[in-house]
């Protein structure tokens, strides 16, 4: 058995509250340090007000009648109060689930039942889809709760919550303890992956999962120069690379995070000039904006010196590019996905590979297993990524089958992706093999797509691909369709139907394709791979 592992030393990851290790960090201290700031309004929180805020919330948290094991729903874009409604619920032993703020209130009503959440925090702005949400599985009014220092239709600010000002340290709510097997067991995070088939589903990382990868990513920094590390917080916080980067890692390492709210270019720009910020994590399609956009020559980022690239592949052709534009920036990529609280690979800062996902990560074990045989991949030929980690989920909630298809009896975690590795082990995706598409670095499961379509009272049968989309640096969803005999029915219907139903990012932006018979397995398997081929007939010059 090949087992790769990393160049760097396995670390020491504490078994402790997530919380406990948020705070932990001899070499970040001062409580006037700023570790979180909104890019618009400027407003700042410092560490010694966010070690504050944290427990005053959990202390609002326990006379709502929230305690240990409870699930929070955060639904938003990002919010510098983001992090502190997260911990607040962590120090308590509590659970936290967090929404993509694009959701509808069904797919909103979905993870909230599934995740079994009692208390919802959002934003104004997305008042009326947490109503219509929790009111369709239950949750009582009063337990939405809103960013912000406003009331709202008479829903309260979650910070009304808070005991006065000057309650003494020792009345507020205390941390709870997980010291040893409690950490490994207690789940902080319920993220919602489709993972490797099917609908989405509750990833849930427990407290050392969440510690583990800020632990493990440090040795990966290489050579990086001393900075004070003004980071750009434009990852959505709701999904595990921006928690894990923003929050987390943000907080432990005492990072500046400048908080933008969502992305535009003039808002991403502006922030990265304004605040001379010195690190970019982002996604490929934002990369290529900062290649091509030509707004974007009218900026100042000459103090980037770092781009980290995640949750989608990134092209050598577009990461090069990049370099060649801005030759004061050190780019590199990471790999990861819910599942692995998420990274186990990455580029080792100022050793740029272009197109690889980077080296293991410590703590990491890796093997490359061709899927066909179920043996190793011989040296240079692509496998399956196989993880085993401090990292790796505890498991799918409430489903032990998928857990158990994820997850083997050895403990490895079966990816979905397909890599390969070169002599200086460093790792390449070259396919996928789950279903899973990913339109700029959200997730869209074709099986929840074709649930819905097949619903559709003039569709027999439909199957969801991903296609890629050079032009924007992404894969975009395509659906082929069998029509219910003598229908008619146009692609743009198709289309429109699918956005009326789902969140922006879901949409059928690759197109619709009628067609006779989705060909199928003997099991009744949709066969992705004859729909692939079949676009790639289609795409070809003549
Ligand atoms: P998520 O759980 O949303 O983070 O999605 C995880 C999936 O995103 C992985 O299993 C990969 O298919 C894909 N992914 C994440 N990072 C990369 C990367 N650097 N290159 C290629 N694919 C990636």
């Amino acid at each position: 058995m090949t087992i790769y592992t990393s160049s760097k030393p396995d670390q020491v990851i504490p078994s402790i509250n997530a919380y406990s290790f948020a705070i932990s960090n001899p070499n970040n201290t001062k409580d006037s340090h700023p570790v979180l700031v909104d890019a618009l309004t400027k407003r700042t929180i410092t560490f010694g007000e966010w070690k504050r805020d944290t427990r005053r919330w959990a202390t609002g948290l326990e006379s709502l009648g929230f305690k240990r094991g409870d699930v929070l729903a955060l639904f938003s874009f990002n919010q510098i109060d983001y992090s502190i409604t997260m911990f607040g619920s962590l120090l308590l032993g509590g659970v936290c689930t967090t929404v993509n703020s694009a959701y509808t209130a069904d797919e909103l009503a979905f993870q909230l039942e599934d995740s079994g959440a009692s208390v919802i925090v959002t934003h104004p702005e997305l008042l009326p889809v947490a109503i219509e949400g929790a009111k369709k599985v239950g949750i009582p009014m009063n337990k939405i709760l809103l960013y912000g220092n406003e009331f709202v239709q008479g829903f309260r600010p979650y910070s009304s919550t808070f005991p006065p000002e000057n309650t003494p340290e020792s009345q507020l709510a205390q941390v709870v303890n997980l010291n040893g097997q409690p950490a490994l067991e207690t789940t902080a995070l319920i993220c919602y992956s489709s993972g490797t088939t099917g609908k989405s589903k509750g990833v849930e990382l427990t407290h050392v999962n969440f510690i583990s990868n800020t632990a493990q990513i440090g040795p990966m920094d290489g050579n990086i120069p001393p900075h004070e590390n003004v980071v750009l917080g434009v990852l959505p916080m709701y999904h595990i690379y921006g928690i894990q980067l923003h929050l987390m890692n943000g907080i432990y390492n005492g990072n500046k995070t400048v908080v933008l709210q969502k992305f535009t270019p003039v808002d991403f720009l502006k922030t990265i000039q304004d605040f001379k910020i010195q690190t970019l994590i982002i996604v490929p399609p934002q990369i290529l904006m900062m290649v091509k956009a030509p707004i974007v020559d009218q900026y100042d980022l000459s103090h980037v010196h770092q781009v980290m690239s995640g949750a989608a592949p990134c092209p050598a052709e577009l990461s090069r590019a990049l370099v060649a534009k801005f030759k004061h920036i050190s780019f590199r990529q990471g790999y990861g996905m819910s599942e692995l609280s998420p990274a186990t690979h990455v580029g080792i800062y100022g050793e740029p590979v272009h197109g690889s996902i980077g080296k293991v990560m410590p703590n990491v074990r890796v093997r490359l297993v061709d899927p066909d045989t179920g043996k190793d991949a011989a040296q240079g030929e692509p496998g399956e990524i196989w993880i085993r980690g401090p990292n790796v989920m505890k498991g799918y909630r409430n489903n032990v089958k998928a857990t158990r298809d994820t997850i083997d009896s050895e403990g490895w975690l079966h990816t979905g992706d397909i890599a390969i590795v070169d002599e200086n082990e460093n790792f390449f995706i070259v396919d996928r093999l789950k279903e899973l598409i990913k339109y700029k670095g959200f997730q869209v499961a074709p099986a929840e797509l074709e649930a819905l379509l097949i619903a559709h009272p003039q569709i027999l049968d439909a199957a969801v691909i991903g296609v890629e989309n050079k032009e924007q640096a992404t894969e975009v969803p395509l659906a082929f369709v069998v029509k219910n005999p003598g229908q008619d029915l146009t692609e743009q219907q198709v289309m429109d139907y699918v956005a009326s139903k789902v969140a922006v990012h879901k949409k059928l932006r690759g197109g619709v394709r009628f067609i006779d018979v989705i060909p199928k397995s003997a099991a009744g398997k949709i066969l992705r791979k004859d729909l692939r081929v079949m676009i790639q007939k289609d795409t070809q010059p003549v």
